[in-house]
């Protein structure tokens, strides 16, 4: 599958419809389709970074944004008190299942340590 068309990709330029939650310059962060806890987005470049494990110096700027904009949210939609958690899953044994990175913030109830 080229970049061109992974999902990500499409639903940022909106061939397919996504419940937007953010977007700047180089981010883009809207509500997980199948919500693993009450809040459950994923935050994507809008760069072309297939995974984690792409990562170059040049996308130091770029990786960190998703972190800030988690940031963001978490306090601006309220749960940044209670606490959340941030997942990267790279790769197939991790569960990465769509070749674009994506951070998934998650929040609104107890997580358990270590994760499944
Ligand atoms: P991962 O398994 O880490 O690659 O995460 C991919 C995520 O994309 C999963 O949590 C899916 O529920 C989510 N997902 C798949 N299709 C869509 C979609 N059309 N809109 C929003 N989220 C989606």
């Amino acid at each position: 599958m080229s970049q061109n068309d992974n999902l990500f990709k499409k639903i940022m330029r909106g061939e397919i419809p996504s419940s937007k939650v953010y977007e700047d310059d180089d981010v883009f962060a809207f509500n997980d389709i199948s919500p693993v806890a009450p809040t459950h987005i994923l935050i994507i470049p809008k760069a072309p970074i297939d995974s984690l494990d792409e990562l170059t110096d040049d996308d130091a700027t770029t990786a960190g944004k998703l972190l800030v904009a988690a940031s963001k949210l978490a306090k601006k939609l309220g749960f940044s008190k209670d606490g959340y958690r941030c997942v990267i899953n790279t790769g197939a044994q991790a569960g990465q299942t769509v070749p674009h990175l994506h951070l998934h913030l998650i929040a609104g109830r107890d997580f358990i340590w270590p994760p499944g």
